[in-house]
């Protein structure tokens, strides 16, 4: 079955059809560069990264473009707070951001548009959308006319008739005097003093969130593109105005498929969950978090869900996705073991069952959960026969326990997850000392004292000694990151 994609726009799965064979154009709303990523921030970007490694491995080749917001109220005010510029503000959380999303193995993307890098784009689709009559000029400010795109509401559902009833209270009256109509947004709003301005045919000021985003689209990646992705809470306002913005003045679809992941929450007091923000004080920064877990261990939490489900944030699931990383990891890194039985490690993956069964899942709509699942049951399958072998049961078929280890790699690496470097480092025992306790424990063993023989191969291990047992001669050991 081919890739099958939810596309918002149509609330259906429809099966993948890019704009040009084999090519996928792929935008992703970015961060707003005010602060550092909370675990909701990594699950968004996770999410459209590991769709973009599945799609290159299906054979696509994906130019991926994802913004940085670095003009905003919430930029301005965090500058203010620091008694420093919007820029040094931006510049920071955007260092920021590259240095969690790295640790998450999140590719970079192949291009990072700014707004303040997109300024005279930004300013001829906003002069665009005033000639062609979407859009009117009012003391400074230039407002998108949303009456006058007739299919405005076609993303989200919401349509004018229903939003009326609410959208006078939301406005400040100041705005809503100069706009010919409540629901009309800005495009373009009038520097207030001390803020930072932008030369301008209405004037100095700078530009509305939605117009950055249809300039940024169009400047990277053309009129139409494969997919626009964001969290769900951009599905509204904010790509709702992207399209009607981009589709005035182009008249062709901005994107075909429109995929929205939903939150990563937190049960709050009451037992409710809330999505996990700034505003509502209940987040975990990734570094934070770094600090206790390996960041494998959130990428693969984040994962174990599909991307439409929300996640409950919660310490306990967390150690339990450490403990499937961990035992993935061990596996993970057996390349030199394997190496060492004479197998190789480099090539040969078997196409069936394992790869037919994560495609199958992957192919709809992006199930990692199900994805997961059958790669954390190969791990446990090869860490079980990894560990008989080195307790003294050869392994039964070493080709194809190599075969099904490089699939499980190849797989892992669709996912993003990566071993790290290994954290035992090369023990610094003398041989005599490690032979010593390997004579002390083969006399445990002989004593059938399994605790005190499993006591010695741990304390082994924790100083960076690998012991193999063997069927037929004796116990034979190796450094744990060889
Ligand atoms: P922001 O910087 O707030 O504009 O957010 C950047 C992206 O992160 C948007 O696509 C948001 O939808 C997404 N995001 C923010 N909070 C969460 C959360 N708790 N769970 C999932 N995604 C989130
Ligand atoms: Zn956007």
């Amino acid at each position: 079955m081919a890739l099958q994609i939810y596309n918002t726009l149509t609330r259906r799965k429809e099966p993948f059809v890019p704009l040009e064979a084999g090519k996928v154009k792929m935008y992703v709303c970015g961060v707003t560069v005010y602060d550092y990523c909370h675990l909701g921030h990594g699950r968004t970007y996770v999410v459209w990264d590991t769709v973009r490694r599945y799609l290159l491995s299906r054979g696509y080749a994906v130019m991926y473009v994802q913004n940085f917001t670095d003009v905003d109220d919430k930029i301005l005010r965090r500058a203010q707070q620091e008694g420093a510029t919007m820029e040094a503000v931006a510049e920071k959380y955007i260092a920021a951001y590259f240095e969690d999303m790295d640790r998450l193995n999140v590719l970079r993307a192949d291009s990072y548009p700014r707004a303040t890098q997109t300024m005279p784009e930004i300013a001829a689709l906003i002069d665009q959308l005033t000639s062609i009559g979407y859009a009117y000029s009012a003391a400074g400010d230039v407002y998108y006319s949303v009456r006058r795109f007739a299919e405005y509401g076609k993303l989200s559902g919401k349509h004018l008739a229903e939003l009326e009833a609410g959208a006078s209270e939301r406005l400040q009256d100041e705005e809503l005097a100069r706009k010919q109509d409540p629901f009309d947004f800005a495009l373009w709003k009038g520097a207030k003093p001390g803020e930072s301005a932008w030369e301008s045919p209405w004037g100095a000021g700078r530009p509305g969130w939605h117009i950055e985003c249809s300039a940024m689209v169009k400047k990277s990646l053309g009129e139409t593109i494969d997919i626009h992705a964001g969290g769900e809470d951009l599905q509204f306002p904010h790509h709702e105005n992207e399209i009607a913005q981009s589709e005035a003045v182009t008249g062709k679809p901005l994107a075909r498929y429109w995929m929205h992941n939903a939150f990563l929450n937190v049960v709050n007091q009451a037992g409710t969950e809330e999505k996990m923000s700034k505003s509502l004080g209940n987040f975990k920064t990734l570094r934070d978090l770094f600090e206790d877990f390996p960041p494998m261990a959130l990428r693969l939490f984040l994962l174990k869900t599909s991307y439409r489900n929300p996640i409950a944030f919660s310490l306990e699931a967390l150690k339990g996705s450490e403990q499937n990383w961990r035992e993935m990891e061990e596996v993970l890194r057996l390349a030199p073991w394997l190496a060492q039985q004479g197998q190789s490690v480099a090539g040969d993956i078997l196409f069936d069952p394992w790869v037919r069964r994560f495609n199958e899942a992957m192919d709809d709509d992006f199930n990692t959960a199900a994805a997961l699942a059958e790669l954390i049951a190969l791990g446990k399958q090869l860490a079980g026969r990894y560990h008989a072998a080195i307790h003294g049961t050869p392994l039964a078929d070493p080709v194809r326990f190599a075969r099904e280890w490089c699939t499980f790699a190849f797989l892992c690496d669709i996912l993003g997850l990566k071993a790290g470097e290994p954290e035992v480092r090369p023990s610094a025992l003398p041989e005599a000392e490690i032979e010593a306790q390997i004579a002390l424990r083969r006399q445990a063993r002989a004593e059938r004292n399994w605790m005190e023989a499993d006591r010695i191969r741990k304390q082994l291990l924790d100083q960076g000694i690998v012991l193999i047992d063997h069927k037929d001669k004796p116990t034979t050991w190796r450094h744990a990151d060889l």
